[in-house]
């Protein structure tokens, strides 16, 4: 089943994943993730490319990047 971009009132399908690491203050953008996962949020295409982080964080798109290393590594997100 498709999912859907997390952003309210947005029915896009989710095109991307995004994850916050805090330890690095790096927002990552990534290929959709195979499984949802409570530190990760679907977005759909446009609201990935409209995105804004945090001051003081980066931002990493990786959607060119193939495979992902953060999106894989089960728990290293949680903190
Ligand atoms: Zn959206």
């Amino acid at each position: 089943m498709a999912r859907r971009c997390a952003r309210p009132d947005c029915a896009e399908v989710a095109s991307t994943t995004l994850a916050y690491e805090y330890a690095t203050s790096t927002v990552w953008i990534g290929p959709l993730a195979e499984e949802s996962h409570p530190m990760r949020h679907d977005l759909c295409e446009r609201h990935a490319d409209r995105l804004r982080v945090p001051q003081g964080w980066q931002l990493r798109d990786r959607r060119d990047v193939l495979p992902l290393p953060l999106f894989g590594r089960g728990d290293a997100l949680a903190s």
